[in-house]
C-alpha cells in the first residue's frame, strides 16, 4: 500500500521534473531536503535554551549550563565603561 502510494509519487515527481532517470530529482530537490534538514539540526543544537526560543544562543549563563541568547540572559549588556574597567581589572590580578 504504502509502497504503491511512493511509487505514484516518484513518476508524478519524474514527470514533472521531465526527468526520465530521476538523476535531476536526487541531485536537485532531495539535496534541498538534506541542506534543509541540516540547518533543522544546527539551529536545534544552537539555539537559545529558553524554550520556545529560536534565537541564536551565544550566552552562557554563569553557573549553569544555559546558553541563552541575548534577549535571554539575565545580565544586561555591558557598558563600553564596564568592559574597559573588568578588563583593566583582570588585567591586574595577572601581575
Ligand atoms: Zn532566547
Amino acid at each position: 500500500m504504502f509502497a504503491t502510494v511512493f511509487d505514484a509519487r516518484w513518476h508524478a515527481l519524474r514527470w514533472t521534473w521531465h526527468d526520465p532517470d530521476g538523476y535531476n530529482i536526487v541531485s536537485g530537490p532531495l539535496a534541498d531536503i538534506t541542506l534543509l534538514g541540516a540547518a533543522y539540526v544546527f539551529v536545534r543544537r544552537h539555539n537559545c535554551h529558553v524554550k520556545g526560543c529560536w534565537r541564536l544562543g551565544r550566552h552562557p549563563v554563569s553557573g549553569t549550563t544555559y546558553i541563552v541568547c541575548r534577549k535571554h540572559h539575565p545580565d544586561d549588556s555591558p557598558t563600553a565603561e564596564q568592559v574597559r574597567a573588568e578588563h583593566l581589572a583582570a588585567g591586574r590580578q595577572c601581575l
